[in-house]
């Protein structure tokens, strides 16, 4: 494998890497992955719920799903719910473990070659090609390609090592596995006791296991360990197995790319600013990055001019949410508990359902909120001009 030359070499095997390895492979170019971890890897912290959306453009179907999600209930900080209940399946529930297992089988299906228990330490960039050092059972090897992709997740020093920055803002998450009875559907709390300026959830897995998890800017897992005693107290939960934390980017990543390289899914910050979701949107940065790539290599051509293409398209396509979602999680940090359990109020109000029917997209949130922000109430409780609702500005 050291003389190979191949056309791609991808680090990491996440949702974003294995991905662009596949769409690759099937361009039938000579694609390498690289994963640190052992496949499969072993409890991956997420919860592994994704849209129906990406089911349908990724072809997703023969993913193992463990839920269906029709229906939120939403619990205010003194308690008041509001239940957002859909006609059909907003989104799934995936084991994360699997589904990153699925998506790398299928890129060596296609073609791709897979190398696991192998941390790349080392990116060498020069006029003629990206050298790769990986570390692999205890031995070191060099490995050759035309271009590198970095899809190793947040905050990996292989994006400053080949010149570029990460996200600077981020958000810590906590969860962890629980184990009981009575997780009919997805709760999700809000209020500054349990998760400030962000949320908390409690997941239905099946089988009387479910994920409860939230995402705060600092202290995630006090604030989980506060839920969890909460929960325990109201529901029936025998048994908390599990409890990780990490962080997940809130933002884009200053530039993506540079000669002979493309940092692509979390490592790039394409990640909801909502939701914290970021399966969705680096598979979208996967697939645009695999279209640029096809025209680099067709034409053999890495410098930075073509593969800028890759930062327009992405940017073009993800950009404006991710921007949108940053502002509205800025206003609702400012919002007192009696504003949040105001805002429930005014959501219930007669007339707001269904324009939140009508705009709800599980994935896409600017057109909800643009439409949202048209109520004067709503306007009022975020203390919103309009005009401070420029989307299109990066922060
Ligand atoms: C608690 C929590 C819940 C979440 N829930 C959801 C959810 O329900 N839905 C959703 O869409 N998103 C969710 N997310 C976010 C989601 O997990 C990430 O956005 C997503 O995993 C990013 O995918 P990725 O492929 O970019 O990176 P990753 O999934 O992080 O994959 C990167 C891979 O690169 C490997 N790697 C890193 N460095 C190296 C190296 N030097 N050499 C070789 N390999 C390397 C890693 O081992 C890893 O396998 C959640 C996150 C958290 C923390």
């Amino acid at each position: 494998m050291g003389f190979t030359m191949f056309d791609a070499i991808i680090i990491g095997s996440g949702p974003a890497g294995s991905h662009a390895a596949y769409l690759l492979a099937k361009m039938r170019y000579k694609v390498l992955l690289i994963e640190g971890r052992k496949t499969p890897k072993q409890s991956i912290n997420c919860s592994g719920i994704i849209g129906l959306e990406a089911f349908r453009e990724f072809d997703l179907w023969d993913v193992p799903v463990l839920n269906r999600i029709n229906k939120f209930k939403f619990i205010s900080p003194s308690g008041k719910p509001f239940i957002y209940q859909s006609d059909s399946d907003l989104a799934f529930v995936v084991d994360r473990s699997g589904f990153d297992y699925y998506l790398t089988s299928r890129a060596i299906s296609a073609g791709a070659s897979f190398l696991d228990e192998s941390w790349v330490r080392k990116i060498l960039i020069d006029e003629n090609e990206v050298n790769v050092c990986i570390q692999s059972k205890g031995r070191s090897y060099k490995l050759r390609a035309k271009v590198g992709v970095i899809a190793a997740g947040y905050s990996s020093p292989l994006v400053e090592m080949v010149g570029l920055k990460s996200p600077l803002r981020f958000i810590e998450a906590a969860q962890a596995d629980v184990y009981g009875s009575g997780f009919d559907h997805t709760d999700v709390y809000l209020g500054n006791r349990i998760a400030p300026g962000s949320f908390a959830w409690l997941i239905p897995l099946g089988n009387e296991r479910g994920l409860v998890g939230l995402t705060t800017e600092k202290n995630s897992v006090q604030h989980l360990q506060f839920l969890l005693n909460k929960l325990k107290a109201e529901k029936n939960i025998s048994r908390v197995t599990n409890l990780q934390h990490s962080v997940i980017p809130l933002g884009l990543i200053p530039k993506a790319f540079t000669r002979r390289i493309l940092v692509v899914g979390e490592a790039a910050g394409q990640v909801k600013t909502t939701t914290n979701g970021g399966i969705y949107y680096g598979m979208i940065g996967a697939e645009i990055a695999a279209q640029v790539l096809k025209k680099a290599i067709q034409k053999n051509r890495f410098d930075e001019e073509i593969l800028h293409q890759y930062d327009q398209l992405w940017r073009a396509k993800l950009g404006p949410e991710i921007q949108l979602g940053l502002k509205l999680r800025e206003m609702y940090s400012h919002l007192s508990d009696s504003k949040i359990d105001m805002l429930f109020s005014i959501v219930s109000m007669d007339g707001l359902l269904p324009l939140i029917k009508k705009n709800l997209n599980f994935d896409w949130h600017k057109g909800l909120i643009l439409s949202l922000i048209t109520k004067p109430l709503i306007r009022r409780l975020f203390g919103i001009k309009l005009q401070n609702v420029d989307c299109t500005q990066e922060s």
